[in-house]
């Protein structure tokens, strides 16, 4: 609640108009519309539980109860950012993936709900066993690779129904802080590395799942305000043709999965088939595609053996 501090200098007198859920919520709407935010109705709707707790049921209950000072204050300091386009997720510092909650700050890309779709498949996998026999330690070893906030590994490993053993990596110091701390407070065990992609990772896995940074450099200009300027540069950018990082996990993860082990990436709309090609080049079998729910080309998987 750091995030949206009342001014030190409000004023508190009598005169101050008292907000009710209601008043402060069309207000906040209103503010939103007017500087442009897509979803003015929903945004001021969670911004507004954020701050006062109060769930939909009790506000339909009693959409007059006031709003404290303190909560009004908060709430207002709140839509004030929001239309300053940081995104919601930022303000209230934490985004709902695969049906859990994840901590997230400006180290991490925001889980997006495109990516459940990776998510999915992985447990599909998982679940119909057509895994290679991993373990020394008769436990399957499965790798998120640029793991950022960690929604993709500790999804997996919460929903998986065998008990595997999962390694997440990233370059940066900073969201592997974020994606421990989502580890433990959803009380998943899983191993964080930092690096340099494989650098410090050892040993083989019967998966290794990825969303690398993919949109191409010049393109991210032309991206919305809040993902161009709030989330992390080092997540979006794939360089000049987008696919700098499927070239090298491509060529590096042969030396890191079982044989039979599985390579899934999460993809652009358009970089199915230069994804593809990356792996069948690189002697990857049985390359699929598999769309999002909105149809389009999401994932491309195959095997290494
Ligand atoms: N899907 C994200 C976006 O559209 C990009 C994620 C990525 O680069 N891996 O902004």
């Amino acid at each position: 609640m750091q995030e949206c501090q009342m001014p030190a200098e409000k004023n508190h007198s009598d005169e101050t108009k008292k907000e009710t859920l209601k008043s402060a919520y069309m207000e906040g709407r209103e503010l939103l519309r007017q500087s442009g935010i897509p979803e003015p109705e929903l945004d001021a709707w969670y911004l507004l539980e954020y701050v006062t707790g109060v769930s939909r049921a009790s506000y339909y209950g009693n959409p007059q109860q006031e709003l404290t000072d303190r909560q009004q204050a908060q709430y207002e300091a709140c839509i004030r950012r929001r239309s300053s386009r940081i995104p919601l997720q930022h303000i209230t510092g934490e985004q709902e993936f695969m049906g859990l909650t994840f901590r997230v700050n400006e180290h991490v890309l925001i889980p997006r709900q495109d990516t459940e779709t990776l998510a999915e498949l992985a447990l599909d996998i998982l679940k119909k066993g057509e895994i290679p026999d991993a373990a020394e330690e008769g436990q399957v070893r499965i790798m998120d690779m640029c793991t950022g906030s960690g929604c993709i590994l500790l999804s997996v490993l919460y929903y998986a129904a065998r008990s595997l053993s999962g390694t997440g990596a990233d370059l940066s110091e900073e969201a592997l802080a974020v994606a421990e701390k989502n580890a433990e407070t959803l009380g998943i065990r899983a191993e964080f590395v930092r690096g340099d992609l494989f650098e410090n990772i050892s040993g083989r896995y019967a998966m290794i799942l990825s969303n690398p940074p993919y949109i191409r450099s010049a393109e991210i200009e032309t991206l919305q305000d809040e993902v161009r300027l709030h989330d992390p540069r080092e997540a979006l950018d794939g360089r000049e043709d987008g696919l700098y990082f499927y070239r090298r996990i491509v060529d590096e993860a042969r030396q890191y999965l079982l044989p039979g082990g599985y390579l899934i990436f999460e993809i652009g709309y358009d970089q199915a088939e230069d994804v593809s090609g990356l792996m069948s080049g690189a002697g990857y079998t049985g390359i699929q595609v598999k769309k999002d729910l909105a149809g389009l080309d999401r994932v491309v998987y195959g095997r290494y053996s």
